[in-house]
């Protein structure tokens, strides 16, 4: 991405958010003259952190309505860096990219590796997830996010501490502690929270990324069971890379 005269339009790059790296690339994008960034969020959070460059809110309506957005705005590349479980959003993104002939890349940042000493149960869903807390332990930390909380409801027994950044809407488990808070979490301070609370097992997505780390890790120091959803696999036919360095060389091949 050459920089370009102030008459010459700039370069129009929609990045795909709701994540670290989507605000880290947009950070990036938005300082280089010659380029305008765009950051579509979905609006599922009431006060979204701070973000460079210009920010949209909402749907566009399906792949189509999408496909839509980017040749109205004369879109130039796009950059899918939502979250790995975000799998309407970016199997969207992949075909209207694919519809409308425009670059488009996936920003996914690495999952998560058991390392010795974890205890980990991969499930491939929060429903295998919830079938598999009963056998596990009675006091639950959920970290799933509020939206899959549904998946759990029916598990009248257990006591469940659900963290979540907004608060969650029913159904949710008859036996729920909610705990409002945003990342990035310290290994200490999961620790305390982990023996504060008494839980016995924690349930997490294979989110990856640093900022929500710390309750594997303080989870291994305590011995403690982890069940982690394992994550929805990528469209077909789409390159993704893992970091906001390798998606700014990325979009600077293709764009030239
Ligand atoms: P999803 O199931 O993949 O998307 C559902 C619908 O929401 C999409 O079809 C799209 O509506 C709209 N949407 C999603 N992301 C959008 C975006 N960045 N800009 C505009 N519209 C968007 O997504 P989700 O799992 O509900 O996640 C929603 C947002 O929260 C994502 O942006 C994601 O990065 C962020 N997030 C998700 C998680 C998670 O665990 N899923 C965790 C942290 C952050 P239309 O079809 O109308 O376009």
């Amino acid at each position: 991405m050459s920089p370009q005269s102030p008459q010459s339009p700039r370069t129009h790059v929609l990045v795909l958010g709701g994540t670290t790296e989507a605000r880290e690339l947009a950070a990036s994008l938005a300082a280089r003259p010659g380029v305008r960034v765009t950051t579509s969020l979905a609006g599922r959070v009431a006060r979204p952190r701070e973000q460079a460059g210009e920010v949209r809110t909402g749907g566009f309506g399906g792949a189509e309505g999408l496909a839509d957005w980017l040749r109205a705005h004369a879109v130039a590349a796009v950059v899918d860096a939502t979250h790995p479980f975000a799998a309407g959003i970016t199997a969207h993104a992949a075909r209207a990219a694919a519809a409308t002939g425009v670059p488009a890349v996936v920003l996914r940042r690495p999952g998560w590796r058991p390392r010795p000493g974890d205890d980990w149960h991969p499930v491939d869903s929060l429903a295998a997830a919830a079938g598999l807390v009963p056998e596990l332990g009675r006091r639950v930390f959920l970290t799933t996010g509020r939206l899959g909380l549904a998946a759990f409801a029916h598990l009248t027994a257990p006591h469940f501490l659900v963290r979540s950044v907004e608060p969650p809407e029913p159904p949710l488990p008859p036996h729920t502690e909610v705990l409002l808070a945003r990342g990035p979490f310290t290994v200490d301070g999961e620790e305390a929270l982990l023996r504060e609370h008494r839980i016995d097992v924690l349930v997490t997505k294979d989110s990856g990324g640093a900022a929500t780390a710390a309750k594997l890790v303080a989870a291994r120091n305590l011995a403690l069971p982890v069940v982690v959803v394992r994550r929805p696999p990528l469209p077909e036919g789409v390159t993704a890379v893992p970091d906001v360095e390798a998606a700014l060389a990325h979009l600077d091949r293709a764009l030239g």
